[in-house]
């Protein structure tokens, strides 16, 4: 069975809302996030 898979491009305010929004709604789904300055978003 071939799994569902989420890419991200963009680590900070809307790349990790779309990953943890895609993460509550769907929990088995593969995310990968790609973040070019090596920093993510910190906030809430
Ligand atoms: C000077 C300034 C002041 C601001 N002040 C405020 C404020 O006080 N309050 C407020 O709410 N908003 C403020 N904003 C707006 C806020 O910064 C943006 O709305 C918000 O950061 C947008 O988030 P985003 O995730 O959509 O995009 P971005 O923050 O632009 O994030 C995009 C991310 O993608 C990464 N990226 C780009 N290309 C690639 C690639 N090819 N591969 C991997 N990663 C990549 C970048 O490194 C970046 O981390 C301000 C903006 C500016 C410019």
């Amino acid at each position: 069975m071939t799994r569902e898979r989420l890419i991200v491009i963009g680590g900070n305010g809307a790349g990790m809302s779309a990953a943890s929004r895609a993460r509550k709604l769907k929990p088995d789904m593969e995310i990968l996030a790609f973040e070019k300055s090596g920093y993510i978003s910190y906030a809430g």
